[in-house]
């Protein structure tokens, strides 16, 4: 175990000790390698350095208080990665092997894998990019996967809070039938100035983008989900240009078996006034309470209960961290254990 102070670690880069590597050559993908190399030698004429062939994924691995380490819905993780893959014309990268390399990554940087109760956890970045050589547009030859582990704190350092958010009606963060829906490093090139502009230097948790079309619809954060509870009902947008969230899809279903209603439609943004809660919800941070949105442009704000996390996204929160943790029972089948660490 190493001698680090997790429960004040960032959400950021902290070097461990090994990768996990996989080369796509002569139209398939080579055996799983391990790398203690932290740089990869690729060409300059590699597709993801010019036309941003590039794909990514996050999630987490957890010690539970058996001392068990659990991934969180890694098959989730695998099909999305694929499905951003066909997005952009990588080949996919097979489940079983999106597994065996997750969990070599975690059983051998186990050294990092923070303790049960500090908040932190093993967070767990997956990527492709094509390394072929290409100077007109076309998806390259050959690609590498890699997957590297980081410990990351916990994201709320006080405790479960709520935080005030802000529309951004000036950028669109994806088009309507553009990239969206898929994780591809493209669309966050994109969010970068929109974030900067919208958020004024820590102002704002992070900025909403509406519907590229008609500019009314929530569509989602930066790089999270949007949700929000009324009349006992989880509501969700329905989008053609917004990641589907895995944490998202968790809390859907976890809201239904607490005997909640869930919907998932347009969500136009005079409907903010009427919601008792709302949050931001995605792997980093599972639920971000938001306690306001602010709509600078038609200087309008909507508060949501009283500034603190409202009952029923607190529940869900507790339920989905419990299921990580190992506290509450895997009654989904969304656990992979991670043997040896
Ligand atoms: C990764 C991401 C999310 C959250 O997805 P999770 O699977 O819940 O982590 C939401 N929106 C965007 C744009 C993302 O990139």
């Amino acid at each position: 175990m190493q001698n680090i102070e997790w429960s004040t670690l960032p959400f950021g880069y902290l070097p461990t000790n090994y990768n996990v590597r996989c080369y796509y050559r002569n139209g398939k993908w080579g055996e799983i390698e391990v790398s203690s190399e932290t740089t990869i030698n690729i060409h300059m004429a590699a597709t993801c350095l010019h036309y941003g062939q590039e794909a990514f994924e996050g999630l987490k691995a957890f010690r539970g208080e058996d001392g068990k380490v659990r991934i969180f819905r890694l098959e989730e993780n695998a099909k999305r990665l694929q499905s951003s893959c066909d997005g952009i014309m990588m080949p996919q990268f097979p489940i079983e092997k999106f597994e065996e390399a997750m969990k070599k990554c975690v059983q051998l940087n186990a050294d990092f894998i923070p303790p049960y109760g500090s908040g932190a956890s093993l967070y767990l970045r997956p990527l492709i990019i094509g390394t072929g050589i290409r100077v007109g547009v076309s998806p390259a030859d050959e690609y590498l996967f890699l997957v590297f582990a980081t410990p990351v704190g916990p994201y709320f350092k006080g405790g479960f809070q709520a935080n005030p958010y802000v529309i951004t009606r000036k950028y669109d963060r994806a088009a309507p039938l553009g990239t969206g829906t898929y994780k591809v490093g493209g669309n966050y090139a994109a969010s970068m100035r929109p974030h900067m502009e919208a958020c004024q230097g820590g102002k704002y948790a992070c900025e909403f983008y509406l519907d590229a079309k008609e500019k009314c619809y929530i569509d989602e954060a930066g790089a999270a989900n949007f949700f929000a509870i009324k009349d006992n009902t989880y509501i969700t947008p329905l989008s053609t240009s917004i990641l589907p969230s895995i944490t998202n899809k968790s809390l859907m279903f976890l809201a239904e078996k607490m005997g909640m209603k869930v919907e998932r439609r347009p969500i136009h943004v005079d409907e903010l006034a009427t919601f008792e809660e709302a949050g931001a919800c995605g792997t980093a941070a599972v639920i971000s309470p938001i306690s306001r949105i602010d709509d600078l442009e038609n200087n309008k704000s909507y508060v949501f209960g009283d500034g603190k996390p409202g009952p029923q996204s607190e529940k869900l929160y507790n339920k989905l961290r419990g299921i990580q943790c190992g506290t509450e029972p895997d009654e989904y089948g969304w656990i992979t254990m991670v043997e040896g660490c």
